[in-house]
């Protein structure tokens, strides 16, 4: 052991956020809130969040409440349950009928709304008024991280505008694309990049009167899952809306006279160019995927306008990094292990990975046998790593799978809903019948094991 130095139980620690996405911004909050002071340095020139949903479960609301309750207050406060008691899969594909009675007879299958526990949010409103509890100065913007290197008084973190910072430890939440990714892991590291799921989604936002027109009343007004071949949708009813605009991010009540339509299809070809993953498109190009779908969700592309936004869907399952840390530098959330968002969960593995960070650095800190604060900091982001490392790659490869499945492309359950249902339930029930408790004993016993060596 290094004894020379500051020790690790003499101070809390100067902490380097890079990325104010939502994990960081929360991770940020759980660093503060235990204590540290903390920096974070984001490369836009200001929040940055699409005005599109998502969703978390119990198990990462219990994170965020223990992370920080302010976190779980911000979620509070713009978040919503799904108004229906039941989260329904419907048939997308039959019957070839508009009729709404028997489109009604769709159901493949339904899972109580209250057991998966979802809380929905937009995530621009959420991430704003998760900000508000950052004390002013916290966040640096313009500071697109380039490189960085580890000396002996701390990491030295280097920027693109030519600005140089210094921290104890830095923790990287610069989501799928990260750059600190590609310097922890090398740039040659195939899982320094992301490959494209061969996946799209389209996304638009149509009046719940047109969304009432193509589905009917009941499913128009509730979250529905369309299932189908090769494709599958996602359709409910807005109470916020946010759209990019000229002056930066702005939101409107929608007060559910619109409806959020998600469609995502299979695409067999390579995605042009990573970088870009939104495009602006006419929303022809789906039309003849959909072509033989039934009329109401056909109705549902009609109504959409001309223009609408693709996205592509990356994720690191072809990939998976060996590590999320080394030395004084981890990586969370995205930058970690980014998923496609069908299992809707991959930011909730986020929050998981922000609560294991602050309490093994918490353990490491307290340790009394005069390590030196970078020793205490590499064992507690080991420790991290190697508790997080399984549980949020399995949900980056089982969300690729519920993919498959959505689309009936899933040779075990291909479109019997029974066997869908099974499936569904079993891989759900994994993320959400989760213990936080075992999981930061796990966490704590492995960093005191590290502490000792
Ligand atoms: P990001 O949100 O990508 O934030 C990264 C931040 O780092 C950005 O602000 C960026 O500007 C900044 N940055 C990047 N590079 C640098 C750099 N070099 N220097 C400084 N700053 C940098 N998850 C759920 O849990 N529930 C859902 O319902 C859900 N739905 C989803 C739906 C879709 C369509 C998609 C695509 C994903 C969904 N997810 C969902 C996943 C979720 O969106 C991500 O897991 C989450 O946004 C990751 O957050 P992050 O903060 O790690 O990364």
């Amino acid at each position: 052991k290094q004894t020379n130095g500051e020790t690790a139980s003499s101070t809390s620690l100067d902490i380097a956020v890079v990325g104010a996405g939502i994990v960081g911004v929360m991770t940020a909050l759980g660093l503060l809130h235990a204590g540290h002071t903390v920096t974070v340095y984001e490369r836009a020139n200001d929040y940055f969040e699409v005005g599109a949903a998502m969703a978390f479960t119990g198990v990462a609301r219990e994170c965020m409440q223990r992370l920080d309750p302010s976190v779980l207050e911000a979620l509070h406060r713009v978040g919503e349950v799904n108004r229906h008691p039941m989260n329904r899969y419907w048939d997308g594909f039959n019957p070839a009928t508009k009729d709404v009675a028997q489109s009604e007879q769709s159901l493949l299958f339904q899972q109580s709304a209250r057991e998966l526990d979802y809380m929905g949010c937009l995530r621009s409103i959420f991430l704003q008024e998760m900000a508000k509890a950052l004390p002013d100065g916290t966040v640096k913007f313009g500071k697109s991280l380039e490189s960085y290197s580890e000396e002996a008084a701390g990491v030295e973190l280097r920027f693109a505008d030519g600005s140089i910072a210094q921290a104890d430890a830095v923790v990287a939440c610069d989501g799928i694309h990260s750059k600190a990714r590609q310097l922890l892991l090398g740039e040659d590291n195939p899982a320094s990049r992301p490959s494209f799921t061969h996946k799209v989604a389209y996304r638009a936002l149509i009046p719940i009167a047109d969304a009432v027109n193509a589905l009917g009343e009941d499913k128009a007004n509730n979250q529905c899952a369309h299932l189908g071949p090769d494709a599958h949708a996602l359709s409910f009813p807005a109470s916020y809306w946010g759209l990019l605009g000229a002056a930066g991010l702005f939101h409107e009540v929608a007060n559910w006279t619109l409806s959020n339509i998600f469609i995502f299809l299979h695409d067999p070809k390579p995605w042009p160019d990573p970088h870009k993953m939104t495009l602006e498109v006419e929303k022809s190009e789906m039309v003849p995927a959909l072509s033989q779908w039934a009329p109401g969700m056909r109705e549902l592309v009609e109504r959409m306008p001309e223009k609408v936004f693709k996205w592509a869907i990356f994720d690191m399952a072809e990939n998976p990094a060996n590590t999320f840390a080394h030395g004084r530098v981890a990586l969370v959330g995205d930058a970690a292990h980014a998923s496609s968002p069908f299992h809707g969960a991959g930011a909730c593995m986020g929050v998981e990975d922000a609560l294991v960070l602050v309490s093994v650095l918490e353990t490491a800190l307290s340790d009394t046998s005069g390590l030196s604060k970078a020793q205490a900091v590499t064992a507690a982001f080991q420790a991290y790593s190697s508790v997080r490392l399984e549980r949020s790659q399995w949900l980056v490869s089982s969300s690729r799978d519920m993919g498959e499945i959505y689309q009936w492309r899933y040779s075990a359950t291909g479109s019997d809903p029974m066997k869908i249902k099974a499936e569904i339930e079993t891989r759900s029930r994994k993320i959400w019948d989760y213990d936080v408790d075992q999981m930061l004993a796990e966490a704590k016993q492995d960093c005191e094991k590290r502490l000792k060596l």
